[in-house]
């Protein structure tokens, strides 16, 4: 397998090399997605525990074998009440919800209008469906109404967009979007990952604006500290995607674990005790003083902020200063985000203090930038 060693330093090569690491040390984490520190929030951790205890450690099989338990059901209640949906349907990961959700919608004669920036979960889910897909410029509302009134065809079309982006942390137009789609009988379904637990009092972007998009699709894995997704619809659309996703089909329902820990985070979501919009306006001033000092923040307006630096190479660099400091800020480089716009990705969550935040800025300010 000659191909495996010329394309890893290949990589090498290009700065472009991922590698597996374990951080043993203190650092000051601003690369985790557990945005409200749920995952070792005690009631999180109690639910996991009492699932584990009265349901196992596995569910034994797809939910339409035996794999289905009421703990699942409960989830898919509080997710739908959460997100202002008739119902939910959970997946075994935001990947899986995605791709799921993509390949029973679409097919062979349909067409998938998606944002250029959407996540890998997304790309993949619109190529497997085996439908057309156009990918329309970031954000762009008249972009996607231009490429939708090029496809004349009978098939269906979809758009879909992230709310929250992922690598950038702007904000999907998504009323002018939901409008799009209503004028062109499309189905819109808004990828609400980074936003569950944070906007809207925890229901997402869509629940905020007062959007109601054919279908949500979300992860457990983010703001609420544990591992999943899922897919919030009518009825209809559950039932349909409970006979035609074939992520949902044919992988194992989601262990009780998980189920467990995704409904006690929904709890405390719910009661109140962490609020979505306290971490909004932290990370609003860390935003601004990045801005102050000089730095490249995108279009952020959200919890995650980035550090735009250019080159793959000098941000890894950048990187590991950072690290030297103190402080974890994982480069994130192309394919992922497009060439030439590396960056340092900034997670702000309800663990960082302002003090924190304002001493990261300091280290930020100290750091040789080219
Ligand atoms: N959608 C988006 C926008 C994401 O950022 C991610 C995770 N990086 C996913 C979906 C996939 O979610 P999960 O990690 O639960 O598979």
């Amino acid at each position: 397998m000659n191909f495996v060693n010329t394309t890893l330093s290949e990589l090498e090569k290009l700065g472009l090399k991922r590698t597996l690491r374990i951080h043993s040390e203190e650092l000051i984490n601003y690369s985790t997605n557990d945005y409200l520190g749920l995952s070792t929030h005690p009631l999180v951790v109690k639910r996991a525990v009492e699932a584990v205890e009265l349901f196992g450690t596995g569910s034994g099989g797809s939910r339409l074998m035996a794999g289905n338990l009421p703990l699942h059901e409960e989830l898919e209640h509080r997710l739908a009440r959460l997100t202002g949906m008739e119902t939910a349907l959970v997946y075994g990961s935001g990947f899986l919800a995605n791709t799921g959700v993509l390949t029973a919608l679409a097919g062979r004669n349909d067409t998938v209008f998606s944002d250029r920036l959407n996540h890998a979960s997304i790309v993949d889910g619109a190529i497997t469906s085996r439908g057309k897909v156009c990918r329309y410029r970031h954000c762009d509302v008249q972009h996607l109404s231009d490429l939708i009134n090029r496809e004349t065809g009978p098939g269906r079309k979809i758009i879909i967009t992230e709310s929250v982006f992922s690598m950038d942390g702007d904000i999907a137009p998504v009323r002018d979007i939901c409008e799009v789609s209503r004028r062109n009988g499309c189905i819109l379904v808004v990828d609400e990952a980074h936003a569950t637990g944070v906007f809207g009092r925890g229901g997402g972007i869509c629940s905020e604006k007062g959007v109601v998009p054919d279908v949500v699709t979300g992860t457990l894995s983010k703001a609420l500290g544990s591992y999943g997704g899922f897919a919030a619809c009518s009825r209809e659309t559950r039932e349909f995607l409970i006979n035609k996703s074939r992520s949902f089909v044919y992988s194992t329902g989601l262990p009780p674990a998980s189920a467990g820990a995704a409904v006690g985070a929904l709890q405390v979501i719910e009661s109140r005790q962490v609020a979505g919009s306290e971490l909004v306006s932290r990370a609003m001033l860390f935003r601004e003083c990045l801005k102050q000092a000089g730095f490249n923040t995108g279009n952020s307006a959200s919890q995650i902020i980035p550090v735009i630096a250019g080159g793959s190479s000098e941000t890894v660099a950048l990187s590991h200063s950072l690290e030297n400091r103190g402080i974890l800020a994982v480069a994130i480089r192309p394919p992922t985000v497009p060439e030439g716009y590396a960056r340092l990705r900034f997670s702000v969550t309800l663990g960082h203090q302002l003090e924190t935040l304002q001493n990261t800025v300091e280290e930020m300010r100290n750091l040789k930038w080219n």
